[in-house]
């Protein structure tokens, strides 16, 4: 009778008090877990893999929004005072970041600190400029000074990317130093089984030429062996002229290039306008996770972009190559 009680008093009472202390304050195993923001959608994938069940990781930009710009709103900065670690690309994409660094007065993710990763380090920057050992170069635009952003387009520097945010995860969690170390390793793996695939796909095509609205292709293209001959903007970051929208067009019908890839983030009239005079089909591909509906990860990224790449390739009737 005696033990029915006490076991009464255990259900009733004990357990709902025990519940709702762990739900009030979730400083159990849910919050050991490491806070990880990102700055971009592709950092937050590579993490996510990377950091498994020992992270909760959140990208401060959406996928299909401009990366060069966003507006640093104060919710980014509670966030970032909370986060134990901050991924970014570097050079001169997050040119916002430093604002919301400051504004979230949390010494862990500053700059030089463990908590602040830089996921360019050791990557080869295609368009980098040094001058006097300072990588700075205006003449490639207003922004892309430091040499060009957009290198998670090459799944290889994914790797590189994935090095820099398994060593920033290591120094904030030491004791889970093995688990991320062999999550890097199934990274890598991934990377080389799909690499086989999608470089098969896109051989045919090697040396098609095509235009883009933004420098996003550099490293894409060199991987992948399509001429990105032209521009729809002057330089990274300022806007086209007349003059140069009718070169461009000159240039495309004399050269027959048949594709002009547009970022999700830039506008359509001009594109659609420069289709127009040449029939070249515009081909809107995202540059990050989440760029476009049904782009969920780092992997399905490049499966997105080869796919549609090569499908409109083909619609173009441009001939693959032996
Ligand atoms: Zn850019």
């Amino acid at each position: 009778m005696l033990k029915e009680k006490i076991l009464q008093f255990v259900t009733i009472i004990c357990f709902p008090v025990f519940l709702f202390f762990i739900l009030l304050n979730p400083g159990t195993a849910y919050a050991k877990k490491l806070r990880v923001i990102t700055t971009s959608t592709d950092l937050k994938s590579i993490a996510e893999y990377i950091g498994g069940d020992k992270v909760n990781v959140e990208s401060i930009t959406k996928g299909y929004a401009n990366p060069h710009e966003i507006d640093p709103k104060p919710s980014f900065m509670v966030k970032l005072s909370k986060a134990d670690v901050f991924i970014r690309i570097g050079l001169d994409l997050e040119q916002w970041a430093q604002l919301l660094i400051d504004g979230a007065r949390n010494s862990r993710i500053r700059f030089g600190e463990p908590g602040h990763v830089i996921a360019s380090v050791g990557v080869d920057l295609q368009g980098l400029a040094v001058r006097g050992g300072v990588m700075i170069d205006r003449s490639l635009g207003d922004i892309h000074i430091y040499g060009n952003p957009h290198f998670w387009l090459d799944p290889l520097n994914g790797k590189i990317i994935a090095q820099n945010i398994l060593d920033g995860l290591k120094k904030n969690s030491p004791k889970n130093a093995h688990y991320f170390e062999e999550n890097k390793r199934l990274f890598d793996k991934e990377i080389d089984t799909h690499m086989v695939t999608w470089m098969e796909k896109m051989r045919p095509f090697s040396g098609t030429s095509v235009i883009a609205y933004h420098r996003s292709w550099p490293n894409f293209s060199k991987r992948f062996g399509i001429n990105v001959v032209g521009y729809v903007e002057v330089k990274p970051g300022i806007a086209p002229s007349p003059a140069h929208i009718a070169n461009l067009i000159k240039r495309m019908k004399s050269e027959d290039i048949r594709v002009l890839i547009r970022e999700p983030y830039y506008e359509t009239k001009i594109p659609k306008f420069i289709s127009s005079k040449t029939d070249a089909t515009v081909l809107t591909l995202p540059t990050s996770v989440e760029g476009v509906n049904g782009v969920k990860d780092y992997f399905g990224l490049f499966d997105y972009i080869i796919d549609n790449l090569v499908s409109t390739f083909i619609e173009q009737g441009i001939t693959p190559n032996d």
